[in-house]
């Protein structure tokens, strides 16, 4: 029997633009279009940024609401994450998206540094970013740039103030964060097992080692994420086609792990989500 993989598409991001890929949605249609597209082609989960006119991130709570509508109507039953991430805005305002109550958001629980800039999340600023997800019943996925943010998962976890079962996403390959380094991630898995024994978890792979976590990802047990946001190409050379192209890549893979996509419905229930109304 192959157990399902929840295959997140991270579709545009706050940095990759046309000249890196022409393939990058920049606009809600074109993000729509392209999400309906890694759908269809087995994912189940789809990380969200939305842009301005120029492509720039913004964290505008009614681009957001645009494409969340439209995700709702191409892609039924699709679990839709929004970033609260850091290139998008500052403080209260990244997480002025919450009470549109997509299925989840993303949350990191600490600070590190990334290429050129320090990733800030202050300890008040993920206090009230986790109360906001509760308040609204949005799941939080927990991305972790290292093992600290894990254990301060757990630690909310466990006092309520994530409501469970914990959902961690291991991010590797940010430059100046964690590299990729497969005992560092199967200590990450060891760890959040011991810690938070319900938890599921999630590998994400920056750049060019993209596909190395997802094959890990697959062989420990654990889900996937791809998608233009984190890696542009195929293979060192050749530009990804599209954000379907690197899910297909996935789900490939899965029969050699004794894996298979999960539905959409698969991966509520392995999330913890309610069924898609
Ligand atoms: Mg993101």
């Amino acid at each position: 029997m192959s157990s399902p993989c929840v295959i997140t598409v991270a579709i545009t991001g706050s940095l990759p633009t046309k000249k890196d890929n022409p393939a990058v949605p920049i606009t809600i249609a074109e993000q729509v279009e392209s999400t309906q597209e890694a759908f269809e082609a087995g994912a189940s989960l789809v990380h969200c940024h939305v842009r301005d006119d120029e492509g720039k991130p913004t964290s505008d709570p009614a681009r957001f609401a645009r494409l969340l509508e439209g995700l709702r109507k191409h892609c039924p039953g699709m679990i839709v994450q929004l970033s609260t991430g850091g290139r998008s805005g500052a403080g209260r305002e990244r997480g002025g998206m919450i009470p549109l109550k997509p299925d989840m958001a993303s949350l990191s629980t600490g600070s590190c540094n990334f290429p050129t800039r320090v990733y800030e999340n202050s300890p008040d600023l993920v206090t009230w970013l986790a109360s906001e997800m509760k308040a609204h019943g949005v799941k939080p996925e927990v991305e972790a740039f290292d093992l600290s943010m894990v254990f301060k998962a757990a630690e909310m976890a466990k006092a309520g103030e994530i409501a469970g079962p914990l959902h961690v996403q291991f991010v590797m390959g940010v430059k100046n964060a964690m590299p990729v380094d497969r005992p560092a991630f199967e200590f990450y898995v060891a760890t959040l097992k011991r810690i938070a024994p319900d938890a599921t978890w999630t590998g994400a792979g920056i750049g060019r080692d993209q596909f190395t976590l997802n094959r890990w990802s697959l062989e420990l047990g654990g889900h996937c994420r791809t998608g233009l946001e984190d890696n542009v190409r195929l293979d060192r050379t050749t530009l990804a086609p599209s954000n379907a192209a690197l899910v297909k890549r996935i789900v490939d893979a899965c029969p050699q792990y004794g894996r298979r996509p999960a539905t959409a419905a698969e991966a509520r229930k392995l999330l913890g989500l309610p069924a898609a109304a």
